[in-house]
């Protein structure tokens, strides 16, 4: 038996498979589980308007088609009903009260979108001349900057919570090449991880999902969160049980098409040991409102 895939877009929002596809590939692969998590809708609450997103109006078909599914597959796959929730600072994030009355399995919060002091929010993980002109009209060019800022909006999304899988933790890296704007062995971007692998160990609920995703769309050559901060999660994780892990970890693939569920999962399986951890997790739903983790050694 694999592992799972938690984060999975479909064609609700930008994924390109269907649901059935995406459960037919999940057999296939023998994954343990298959979880949906569309990009959560947000045009009102924020009023933007974007093509990746779950629309408004359409978040009960949505749900519809993964309860439909659940039937469907009864006995042949466990699949899990999730959102992807953006925190836009002081707009919409996962601790909003309206994801807890959706009926969840689980919740994925991410951190897509910086809201700068002036010029317009923008997204750290869009085409890269899209990050340049956000990055230029908002931080004057400065790199390193919006780099802070990233990591600003992410401590403050773990700090309000809501949220059950902490997504691609470092996803500012996307856009960032060989170094194009901040230095990732700097003291400073350093002393950000570390703060960040406290902040996730202090709130021990926090799953962090060791993400395939650039992998699989050919974008990074590593996983999201990267080896250097995976080391520093794993130094809290060493010597305890999943209960009391203090930074459990799951594979997800990000897919957006069927084909790459697992995509790339054996790097990260190795990449996760390298680090120093000994076991991921495995999701078995949700009870008495929280969510249940089986460890499975890697
Ligand atoms: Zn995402
Ligand atoms: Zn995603």
């Amino acid at each position: 038996m694999n592992l799972s895939c938690l984060h999975t877009h479909t064609t609700f929002c930008d994924g390109e498979d269907d649901v059935e596809t995406f459960c037919r590939a999940a057999k296939e692969k023998n994954l343990h589980s298959l979880g949906f998590s569309a990009h959560a809708p947000i045009t009102k609450k924020t009023g933007f308007v974007t093509g990746w997103h779950l629309g408004d109006d359409r978040l009960e078909e949505y749900l519809d088609a993964i309860r439909s599914a659940k039937k469907r597959w009864k006995g042949r796959l466990n699949i899990y009903a999730g959102l992807e929730a953006d925190f836009i600072d002081g707009l919409t994030g996962p601790a909003d009260r309206e994801y807890r009355e959706m009926g969840l399995d689980y919740l994925i919060g991410s951190v897509h979108y910086l809201v700068p002091p002036k010029g317009k929010p923008f997204t750290v993980d869009g085409p890269p001349e899209e990050f340049a002109r956000g990055v230029g009209e908002s931080y004057g060019g400065d790199g390193e900057a919006a780099m802070g800022a990233y990591w600003d909006t992410l401590e403050k999304m773990i700090a309000a919570g809501g949220f059950d899988i902490l997504g691609h933790a470092d996803l500012i890296r996307k856009n960032n090449g060989d170094d194009q704007w901040f230095d990732i062995e700097s003291k400073n971007y350093l002393e950000r991880l570390s703060r960040i692998a406290l902040l996730i160990g202090l709130q021990q609920h926090i799953v962090t999902e060791v993400n395939t995703g650039g992998l699989n769309r050919g974008k990074i050559k590593d996983t999201y969160p990267s080896p250097a901060f995976l080391k520093l999660l794993a130094q809290g994780a060493q010597g305890t049980s999943v209960q009391g892990a203090l930074a459990p970890v799951i594979i997800t693939a990000d897919a957006h098409r069927a084909k790459d569920l697992n995509g790339h999962y054996t790097l990260a399986k190795e990449t996760l040991r390298r680090a120093g951890f000994k076991e991921t997790l495995l999701f078995e739903g949700r009870e008495n409102g929280r969510p249940r983790w089986t460890p499975r050694p890697l």
